[in-house]
This record gives C-alpha cells, structure tokens and sequence, in this order.
C-alpha cells in the first residue's frame, strides 16, 4: 500500500529551488534513506514532508494520515542536555501532537509499551541530561513511535554515536520496516556502498537526483 507520494515537487526558499519537479512513491514497509552533500536539499526534503516547508509546486501526498502523525526523529545534539525532563516525560510527550492527554492510563501503557521495544525501560526515570548518547537516540525513537505507527522521520540519526550504537540503531530501524510494517525515511551521511540500509534510496545532488531502489542504485553507481 502507498504510504507517501510526491508529485512533480518542487521546494524553494523564494526563489532558490532546491529540490526541483521530484516524483517519488514510498509503500509501507519502505525504508527509505536520503543522502547526498552537504546543502544539497536533505532537511529541505524532511520539511516539505513534514509539511513545515510549503511545495512552490506540486505536492506531498500522504495515505491515510497527516502530518501530525508523522514520527519525527530530530538531530540528537539539537535537544538541551540540560532539559529538565525524565525519560518517561520525553517519551509521552509524543503524544501531544495528536492532541492526547497524557495523564491518560492507555497512553501511558503505550509510552512503556514503547520504552521496552527500544530495550531502555530501566531509564525511565532517569533525567534525559544523565544518560548516554545512545541511550538518548532510544528515548527519542521510542517518543516517535508513540507518536505514530505508519511513518518515522530520522535526520541523520547516527551523528554522536558510536559503533555499537549505530549498529544497534540500523538493525532496530531495518527490524521495524521489515517485521512490522514501519515506512522509514532517514537523512543519512553514513553511506558505504558495500553496506547499504534500507530498500530505496533518494540521492540528492545537482542536476543528477535518483530516486529507486537500493539494487539499481549500487547498480548506477558502478557503471559510473
Ligand atoms: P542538506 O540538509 O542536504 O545539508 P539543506 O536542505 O539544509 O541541505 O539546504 C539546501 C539548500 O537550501 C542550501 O543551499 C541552503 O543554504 C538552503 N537553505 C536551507 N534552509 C534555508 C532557509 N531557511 N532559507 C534559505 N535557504 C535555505
């Protein structure tokens, strides 16, 4: 089933296009990754998603949910170490988006639901300012997944972490698409060719932007 679809998009800040005339269709269970270089149109793209960007043209076409419901996975290093809120508050507070009330008991058997998924349900009550990096990627990926159950948003999720955890991190994400049925888009600059994630791929640059599958990109790129 198609979860996202955008048509002939185009994205610009007055009258400097980013991204130009963009078609692309994801279903779900898609893991799609964004890469390309700095400046190339990345974050333009997850705003224009995530409609906080207005399309100059064309549009973003989302199936059966809004914006709001959107899992937004943002940049680690852009939350306040020093915010003063426990891990379990954090996590609830992704249900304020759809306008929930979070003293609310369903909710908050979700929000542990979800601390247990990411395996970091002993954080609870833990202030975000005392954990580890990775363990703070976990509270905001089990934030977005209260917030939504069809799509998470990631922008370069793996900034700030180590190998262990970005290790962690992709076979969680690749799990999730795989076994149930989450569409995935993540921003990403970890590129190694020989060990690519995810089943398509949106490669951003100047004047050559792909949009397909893992296969036929590996494929691109070694024709040349
Ligand atoms: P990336 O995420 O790939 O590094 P961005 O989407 O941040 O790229 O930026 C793409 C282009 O849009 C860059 O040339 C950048 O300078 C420009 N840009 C980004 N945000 C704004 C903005 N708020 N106003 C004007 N130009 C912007």
């Amino acid at each position: 089933m198609e979860i996202l679809r955008c048509d002939n998009l185009t994205l610009a800040y007055g009258k400097d296009v980013v991204i130009s005339e963009l078609d692309l269709s994801i279903s779900e269970g898609d893991f799609l990754c964004v890469v390309g270089p700095n400046g190339s149109g990345k974050t333009t793209f997850i705003n224009g998603i995530l409609g906080l960007l207005k399309p100059k043209s064309g549009k973003v076409i989302l199936n059966g949910f809004s914006e709001k419901q959107i899992g937004y996975i943002p940049q680690e290093n852009l939350i306040d170490d020093s915010f003063p809120a426990s891990v379990f508050e954090i996590v609830l507070s992704g249900s304020l988006n759809e306008g929930h009330n979070i003293y609310n008991s369903e909710i908050w058997e979700r929000a542990e639901s979800v601390l247990r998924t990411v395996g970091i349900f002993k954080l609870k009550d833990k202030s975000f300012g005392e954990i580890s990096g990775g363990e703070r990627q976990k509270v905001l990926i089990a934030r977005a997944l209260l917030a939504s159950k069809k799509l998470l948003v990631l922008d370069e999720p793996s900034n700030n972490l180590d190998q262990k955890s970005k290790k962690w991190l992709y076979e969680f994400l690749e799990k999730l698409s795989r076994n149930d049925g989450m569409t995935i888009i993540m921003v990403t600059h970890d590129l190694d060719h020989g060990n690519l994630i995810g089943n398509k791929i949106l490669s951003l640059r100047e004047k050559d932007v792909f949009f397909g599958t893992t296969k036929e990109f590996v494929r691109k790129v070694h024709n040349g």
